[in-house]
């Protein structure tokens, strides 16, 4: 049997006749930007997320960019961000001047630890940019508490967390503002790059519609020095055809996470994710951690099953911040997680035997 790691294709088969007509829509309308669809497609998502406002941008990097850009963020001002993530979170605020202050994350959770966030704290913190990491959300309660004692806005990085809840209520409307990623593989894809902002503050949005477009919104007024990062009416078109699937997708990939839990409780030294009471998933990724992290991803390359690391490069690590000076043991908790975590095959359309088999491979391992 084999099971890969990612496979888009049978979610383009299963739709395939709503993205035809969804390309056909905007090869007739002639439209290629800033048009129906875009705007279709905000309204629905806002809907979706329970946020007042949704500005679609070309993808999730700059969504993050802009909003810290409309807040004002630059040089000599701070940014907290988890220590375990993605490096997108981090450059989004390298990108603006500002600099990113990493903060380690729960052992259990891998998000954000908001109990370490207050000593990061100086008087040139402006912004907690939590990840909801792997599909779940960062304690945003506790998060909301600590930027409101402090006067400091909170930014969901919602990139992998499409529909996922904290108390019921669905990440993107759970800071202040929040940046989304439609990257093919989120739980909500286009069909190349595309991502969003989504905010319950108006003007933000609205300065936000400006920046996206080289900071105009009539042609040839630039109010502001913005970026050229709009979302093109064919991705908003086929995100609109995708959209309606996504309860669904995302409910499949919980029963699949269900029947991981249940066949791999108590195998070796497998860590499997931690859900709190108040948390709802959506399962981007079904991440476990051991000490034999490679050896297992050898023996199931060797059995046919899909694995993959993320991230094994911390990105206080990265080329990309040696500048700053950050060296190994700066964040031991972040370094130790790069080191130990492995991310198994989930999707909407993977079957039960391919879990079941999955599981049995990773039992064979641990038997031998
Ligand atoms: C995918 C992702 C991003 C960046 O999204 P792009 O659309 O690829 O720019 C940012 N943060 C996280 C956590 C992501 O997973």
């Amino acid at each position: 049997m084999n099971v890969p790691i990612l496979d888009l294709k049978p979610a383009v088969d299963e739709l395939r006749p709503a993205l035809d007509a969804a390309y056909r829509r905007v090869m007739d309308s002639g439209r290629f930007l800033l048009g129906a669809e875009l705007e279709a497609f905000e309204a629905e998502y806002a809907l979706a997320v329970g946020a007042a406002h949704c500005v679609g941008v070309a993808n999730g990097l700059e969504a993050l960019q802009l909003v810290l850009m409309a807040l004002g963020v630059g040089p000599g001002d701070e940014v907290i961000v988890p220590a375990h993530g993605y490096i997108a979170t981090w450059l989004a605020v390298t990108h603006t001047g500002a600099r990113p202050v990493p903060c380690e994350c729960d052992e259990r959770t891998y998000n954000l630890d908001p109990e370490r966030i207050s000593a990061l704290l100086t008087p040139r913190t402006k912004v907690i940019l939590p990840i909801h990491l792997y599909g779940q959300t960062a304690d945003m309660e506790a998060i909301n508490a600590v930027a409101a004692r402090h006067g400091l806005f909170v930014l969901e990085d919602a990139a992998q967390s499409h529909g996922a809840r904290c108390h019921g209520r669905s990440s993107g409307s759970l800071g202040q503002a929040a940046g989304i990623s439609f990257y093919p593989s989120k739980n909500l894809g286009a069909l190349g790059d595309a991502g969003a902002v989504t905010t319950r503050d108006a003007a933000l949005a609205d300065k936000i519609r400006h920046l996206r477009n080289y900071g105009s919104k009539v042609r040839y007024q630039n109010e502001y020095a913005g970026l050229n990062s709009r979302l093109d009416e064919l991705q908003a078109a086929f995100l609109r055809a995708k959209l309606p699937h996504l309860v669904a997708w995302n409910t499949r990939r919980a029963r699949l996470a269900a029947r991981y839990l249940d066949q791999l409780r108590g195998i070796g030294d497998l860590v499997l994710p931690f859900v709190p009471a108040w948390a709802d998933p959506v399962w981007h990724l079904f991440v476990v951690r051991t000490h034999q992290r490679e050896a297992l991803q050898q023996h199931l390359a060797a059995h046919g099953v899909g694995s993959q690391v993320h991230y094994p490069v911390p990105p206080h690590l990265s080329g990309a911040y040696r500048a700053t000076g950050w060296k190994r043991g700066d964040f031991p908790l972040a370094e130790r997680l790069a080191t130990e975590v492995l991310s198994l095959p989930i999707g909407p359309h993977l079957s039960n035997e391919q879990i079941d088999y999955v599981c049995a491979t990773i039992r064979s391992f641990f038997a031998r």
